[in-house]
């Protein structure tokens, strides 16, 4: 993939930071990711979602994030989503949430589900009270395919999102398990049934090659 960055860190268009898709807002904290999957569009150099080009030349900090948000007020929900994993950036994600939720908005987090994996500690208690929806990308009925389809760079990526999953309704409300339909290989029934039956989350079915 290549990619060109911004070597002299000049300010992000608010545009890039916080984005429309219908009544919700999207907030994109990061390009980083700890996964590499082949079906996203970041993957083969395609930053625009939807119109909004989420290529950012590094990470907004708090006061540019605020800003891009504006009044959250008109919004259903507030989603941190991407094009990255917003988890990475995780003091940053609590900061925003909790300013969020100072104002009464609804958040729904869209993650990776392996933030516990990578930051080496039960992150799930400190989204208490800050998150409302967690969507997890389980994306794969087993970890073989899950490895194929997503290239995670540390072991145990796939049991690590499993768990997450399965741990994260004790602090947050909503917990809801999302694979795509139509990628190459995944059983969506198989999928579901992981969710909702051995891990006790919601189970929503995407679509591949649809965004949102
Ligand atoms: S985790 Fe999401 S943003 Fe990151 S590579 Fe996979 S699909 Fe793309």
């Amino acid at each position: 993939m290549s990619r060109v960055t911004d070597p002299t860190n000049e300010g992000i268009a608010a545009g890039t930071i916080a984005y429309a898709i219908g009544d919700a807002l999207y907030l994109n904290l990061t390009n980083a990711c700890t996964l590499a999957c082949g079906f996203c569009p970041k993957t083969h150099d395609e930053w625009r979602v939807k119109g909004h080009d989420l290529d950012l030349v590094r990470g907004p900090s708090f006061a540019e994030v605020i800003a891009a948000i504006g009044d959250p007020a008109p919004y259903h929900e507030v989603v941190f989503c991407g094009l990255g994993e917003p988890t990475l950036r995780f003091a940053m994600l609590k900061r925003v949430a909790g300013w969020l939720k100072e104002r009464g908005v609804r958040v729904r987090l869209n993650t990776d589900g392996l933030a516990n994996l990578v930051h080496g500690r039960d992150v799930l208690p400190e989204l208490a009270g800050l998150i409302d929806v967690v969507s997890v990308s389980l994306n794969a009925q087993d970890e073989a395919l899950y490895d194929e389809h997503c290239r995670p760079g540390r072991p145990g990526a796939y049991d690590a999102c499993k768990a997450f999953i399965r741990d994260a309704s004790r602090y947050i409300p909503v917990v809801v398990a999302t694979a795509l339909d139509g990628l190459p290989g995944v059983d969506i029934e198989a999928c579901q049934r992981i969710a909702e039956s051995e891990l006790g989350a919601r189970f929503r079915r995407r679509v591949y090659g649809k965004v949102g």
